[in-house]
């Protein structure tokens, strides 16, 4: 026997004949006695139509299948009875079944011109499948794994007649489809590549074929055929086509399932490995199915490539698949990014049998027994040095230069003989500074600078070679690379353990050396993503013990343990940002930086205001800490600037100060001073805003997305006002003037109600509800409602005050009143807890009423000088005017996205204050509440916080800190660009 041809393994298909809709509607009566109306569909290897059946306006759909001649009528009654099964035992996947025909079969032979046909007719099923190369998300592709897991089950004791047949898509015959399809791809180089990587795959199966169960699988349980019905969460819940079932190894379906989502964007590896999980989950694998899941993924790449060649090659018209060559080349190269036992690796990672080696495939590289590398230098004579997110080395962005490693490197040797770096170590030193995807900064291998000359010896027999980066050692199936040695005449190429082999030199500066040990031939990168380091250990081996004579220990976290603990040690109800929270270890400027190195753009806080580990607040907090801290009621300077500065900076008469330690201290303290003064306790509040914690900040807190109970619970002297939103409340665009009308009618009822206002308490800039502006005037008419009823003006700037919004220091300047209380925090301390109340003279004298008032660490000498200092950075950066100009920036950046992606209603606010709000209908205004979700999911995929806020929890609410530039800007909104356009 020969190799086969491809017509011999159904490889090449016959099309159908042409048939018009109304041949269609005629097959359509004749065999299942419907009354339909068609309308062609496009495929590729049937003719597909899809049926109207009934009128008015919600007609059935179904679809009508002329199968293509090479397939026979038991084949497709296995594809109806398969549905059929899955639709029984699974009941949550949709799954298209078929309506039996006049003789009672689903499979009707009908004639066309004198040709004999089988036609099918199947429910329709509504929505849209993942075909392209769209973003998938971890959601997406977990739901999958899961339809493939549920299919297998469903069909795990399937069996009919004539169910197996010889398939080119049944990867238990991947050698002879290659060798039938490989000639077909015309490019030798590339032929070559897909032959040695299927090859390479093959051997790993064969290895274990024995070991895999086989039954009824789909066949092509692809991102083409799932469909999902949720346009907002697009997870798939529907399977179609089942016209590759058929009997092969169950772990084929994952196979062939994982290897289609391979070329979408946002898919990498461990992304991809997401469906293994979710599989693994429903259906485990053994550890024989999972030694083979990598290697079949690969063979089915390469079947992939090699048949879209054979079509190309055979029918030069179809554009479908000369257009798909791209795709199934993605998908190969994906597959063959990392050397084969990596990948397993992380499939073993991905199942939880990480550090188990069942099989031989994946366990970790250990050294051989050996001796030391470097002649004459012990463990006593090399500093390590620590280029990690947290080194003390990387303070005040020393990380962003350059030069840092050689810097630090040649200061430690300054005083010492050698110094070496971390294996596994994500460096920080090696990332990318500003958003974009996971770097590739992990050392796969370790770098010695040496003070002196320094012969080097063989550490376990082997072959010496000389290389263009220095020279190798071979032995024991391992290769050790010394980059930067110079080889010492050794005579022929066979060395043994202990002799010397070759020197590290320099002229100029310190000697270095690197040292990586592969398996042979493994070619390992320097440095990978922290996410795959783990997984090169499966060919990479550390170096340390070769120079320490020991390792050190994993310098590395794992972030979902720290999750864990926090949620076992911190009370519930304290949520935090994200579901898989990066562990955030390190701030520069308006940056933040995890624990394996990865830098994000920080977007959302405002309580940084000037910027993460600003050096003059580190360098005056440590001062001042040195000298004292204490409670409040010493008499020391720090206090006095720092009140002073606060009442210079607002309107003439507000000037008695209060320092406290946080918003709702503030916003409390400030409620209890406009009582006093007052003399009431009735108080006005806005709806869908958040003041605070503390019992009368929460009082007057009416945020639903805070409290969904908020609008029910609120004690009796509390009394609320619509939001006055002009983009989406009552009274829109030039309306909205109306809601102080109302506001004010609200006011003069509650007098007359013999309830009168005593304090009202807003944000001056509608920053809970997404940055928006009150309407021009809001706040004068209120304030001169509730004072003219005795009642006092409480200012809310504890979002929006202190430069931020860039045009005004403070929100009630855009409104063009003044308070007479001001509650402000967050931005005054920089993240150090620390809050003001300030009010005039005569109210604060009226306050006395309630006694004493004492904070012990409210502006406590170190709280103070953080306030002064902050004052004085926001002042010498011209933070305000960055704000009021980088800001003026962004939101036209913002507003041109708004042009191209209709998802973006509006964006509103001012300077640092934005709010993106995301609506599915500009008419509507419905709130695009999931996707916003979704697209805080993403925008973090790509190095970007940002969070959601509003009762609606629609509106991207962007408040960097203030000193956030053009170019971080330039990153958040091509980051926002890319997901509004590839998906979320
Ligand atoms: N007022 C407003 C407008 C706020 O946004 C917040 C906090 N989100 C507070 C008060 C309470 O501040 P803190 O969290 O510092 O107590």
């Amino acid at each position: 026997m020969g190799t086969p041809l491809p017509s011999e393994l159904g490889v090449v298909q016959p099309t159908p004949p042409d048939l018009s809709p109304a041949d269609a509607a005629r097959i359509t009566a004749d065999a299942f006695g419907l009354t339909v109306e068609a309308t062609q569909l496009g495929s590729h290897q049937d003719r597909n139509f899809l049926l109207r059946l009934g009128t008015g306006d919600a007609p059935t759909k179904l679809l009508l299948k002329v199968a293509n001649p090479g397939t026979s009528a038991v084949e497709l009654e296995c594809q109806s009875a398969a549905a059929e099964r899955i639709a029984e035992r699974a009941p949550d996947v949709r799954v298209p079944r078929s309506r039996p025909g006049h003789s009672g079969a689903t499979a009707m032979a009908v004639e066309h011109e004198g040709e004999q046909l089988h036609a099918r007719v199947l429910e329709f099923l509504d929505g849209s499948t993942l075909s392209g190369s769209g973003y998938l998300s971890p959601g997406t592709v977990r739901a999958i794994g899961r339809l493939a897991a549920t299919v297998d089950l469903a069909l795990a004791d399937f069996d009919l007649p004539g169910i197996e047949r010889v398939h080119q898509w049944d990867l238990r015959r991947a050698p002879e489809v290659l060798d039938a399809l490989l000639p077909y791809i015309g490019d030798a180089a590339l032929r070559g590549r897909v032959r040695a990587a299927a090859d390479a795959a093959w051997a790993v199966v064969e290895r274990h074929a024995d070991e895999l169960p086989e039954q009824v699988i789909h066949g092509d349980l692809t991102d083409d055929n799932v469909v999902w019905s949720d346009p907002i969460t697009k997870r798939p819940d529907g399977v179609i086509d089942l016209g590759d079932l058929n009997l092969s190894w169950t772990v084929g379906e994952l196979a062939i399932t994982v290897s289609s989502l391979l070329h979408h964007d946002g898919i990498d590896l461990p992304a991809a490995l997401c469906a293994v999980t979710a599989y693994h989950a429903l259906r485990p694998l053994s550890a024989a199915e999972a030694a083979v899941l990598w290697p079949l993924v690969v063979l089915r790449g390469a079947i992939l490539v090699a048949s879209g060649h054979h079509v190309v090659a055979t029918d030069p018209g179809n554009a479908y698949a000369a257009e798909n060559l791209g795709h199934e080349l993605a998908i190969l190269e994906a597959a063959v990014s990392v050397p084969m036992p990596v990948a397993s690796a992380l499939v073993a990672a991905a199942i939880g049998h990480a550090g188990e080696d069942t099989t031989g495939d994946t366990g970790s590289v250990r050294l051989p027994a050996h001796g030391p590398l470097l002649e004459g230098v012990t463990d006593a004579d090399v500093t390590v040095l620590d280029f990690s997110a947290t080194s003390p080395e990387l303070h005040e962005g020393r990380w962003l230069f350059g030069d840092a490693e050689a810097d630090i490197a040649a200061a430690a040797l300054a005083t010492g003989t050698a110094t070496m770096t971390r294996f596994g170590e994500p460096r920080l030193t090696r990332s990318t500074p500003l958003g974009g995807d996971e770097p590739a900064n992990t050392a796969l291998g370790i770098e010695l600078t040496l003070a002196a000359p320094t012969n080097l010896l063989a550490p376990w027999a082997g072959v010496l070679e000389e290389t263009l980066d220095g020279i190798e050692l071979r032995g024991d199936g391992l290769t050790l690379k010394l980059d930067g040695a110079e080889r010492l005449p050794v005579a022929g190429a066979a060395v043994s353990r202990g002799q010397r082999i070759g020197r590290v030199a320099s002229v100029d500066g310190p000697a270095t050396l690197g040292v990586r040990v592969e398996r042979d031939g493994a070619d390992a990168p320097w440095f990978t993503r922290a996410s795959l380091a783990r997984a090169w250990r499966a060919v990479v081996g550390d170096p340390t013990p070769l120079v320490l004579g020991r390792t050190l220990p994993d310098p590395r976290q794992d972030p979902t343990d720290l999750v864990a603990r926090r949620e076992r040690a911190l009370a519930d109800v304290q949520e935090h940002y994200y579901d898989e929270p990066p562990m955030i270890v390190r701030g520069w400027r308006d940056l933040l930086i995890d624990a394996d190195g990865r830098v994000y753009l920080d977007s959302v806080n405002n309580v940084t205001s000037i910027g993460h580990a600003h050096p003059r607040l580190v360098d005056a907090v440590t001062e001042q800490w040195k000298l004292l801290n204490t409670n409040s009621r010493f008499n020391y300077p720090a206090v006095v600037d720092f009140a002073e500065r606060l009442g210079a900076l607002l309107p003439d008469g507000l000037d008695q100060v209060f320092l406290v330690n946080s918003g709702s201290e503030a916003v409390d303290l400030a409620l209890r001073i406009a009582r006093a003064a007052s003399g009431r306790r009735d108080v006005l509040a806005v709806r869908e805003a958040y003041h605070g914690w503390t019992d009368l900040s929460d009082a007057v807190s009416t945020s639903i997305a805070d409290n969904p109970n908020a609008l029910e619970t609120r004690p009796d002297w509390v009394h609320t006002i619509d939001a006055p939103n002009s983009y989406r409340g009552r009274y829109r665009g030039p309306d909205a003037s109306r809601y102080a009308v109302d506001a004010v009618a609200e006011v003069e009822r509650l007098a007359e109600a013999g309830t009168p206002v005593g304090a009202f308490i807003a944000e001056t800039f509608y920053g809970n509800a997404g940055g928006i502006a009150l309407p021009d005037g809001y706040l004068e008419a209120v304030y001169a409602a509730v004072r003219a009823h005795g009642g006092i003006a409480v200012a809310d700037e504890v979002q929006v005050g202190y430069g931020r919004l860039g045009d005004w220091f403070w929100g009630f300047e855009q409104q063009g009143v003044v308070p007479d209380v001001v509650a402000v925090a967050k931005a005054v301390g920089n993240g150090q807890p620390l809050g003001a109340v300030i009010t005039t003279r005569e109210i604060a004298e009226r306050f006395r009423t309630n006694g004493y008032f004492f904070s012990s660490a409210g502006g406590s000498p170190v709280s103070s000088v953080v306030g002064v200092t902050v004052l004085d950075v926001i002042r010498d950066e011209r933070l305000q005017e960055n704000a009021r100009d980088t800001g003026a920036y962004f939101r036209a950046r913002l507003e041109e996205l708004a042009e191209r992606h209709p998802l973006i209603g509006a964006v509103h606010g001012s300077g640092f204050y934005l709010g993106v709000e995301l609506v599915r209908d500009r008419e509507t205004l419905e709130p695009a509440t999931e996707e916003t979700a979704a697209i805080c999911e993403r925008m973090r995929e790509l190095g970007v916080i940002i969070q959601p806020t509003s009762d609606r929890q629609c509106v991207l609410k962007v408040k960097p800190p203030l000193n956030f530039s053009r170019e971080s800007a330039d990153v958040f909104v091509s980051a926002l660009d890319r997901v509004l356009t590839t998906g979320w």
